[in-house]
């Protein structure tokens, strides 16, 4: 319940991120923020589990490529496998090095994916053809337009999102 997904929503009612209901609940409980949308379901007596929430304050957010970071990752290839593209919680998750780190391949996100702990093992030390391992699709840098096509696509699970993010 404290991992579902929640949708941040700057002042301005504009999406910039997407958090778990855990974070949610500690920016709310700080007076950061908000909720706009709840679940039907009370986390404690007269709290509801938050599907959409909104800060107080104008967050000025910087429109610059994301940064490589393994979290970033996950987030653009939706917590899926490259390689067996299965879902997986992050726990399971490692990241890889399409041409692997110690042939010179770059920690950049071009060469970067999201691999299940088995699929990293089995592939090694080897390229995707090498292993017989295709990627389920061509990684790429997240930019802002990626990102919301992210959040859409992670709304797609919640109806209460659609209004914050269609327009
Ligand atoms: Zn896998």
């Amino acid at each position: 319940m404290i991992l579902t997904p929640v949708l941040v929503l700057n002042a301005s009612y504009e999406p910039i991120a997407v958090c778990l209901a855990r974070r949610a609940l500690t920016m709310i409980a700080k007076g950061v923020a908000r909720i706009e949308e709840a679940h039907d379901i009370f986390v404690h007596r007269e709290l509801r589990l938050p599907s959409v929430i909104r800060l107080r304050d104008y967050r000025r957010v910087p429109v610059r490529r994301h940064t490589v970071s393994r979290r970033n990752i996950f987030i653009r290839d939706r917590h899926r496998c490259q390689y067996c593209k299965q879902c997986f919680p992050g726990l399971r998750l490692t990241l890889d090095h399409v041409t692997p780190k110690s042939r010179g391949g770059l920690s950049i996100w071009e060469n970067l994916v999201t691999s299940c702990r088995e699929c990293n093992a089995k592939k090694a030390n080897r390229t995707p053809a090498e292993a017989g391992m295709p990627l389920a699709v061509v990684p790429r840098a997240m930019s802002l337009h990626s990102a919301r096509h992210v959040l859409r696509r992670i709304g797609e699970e919640d109806p209460k999102w659609r209004p914050y993010l269609y327009f």
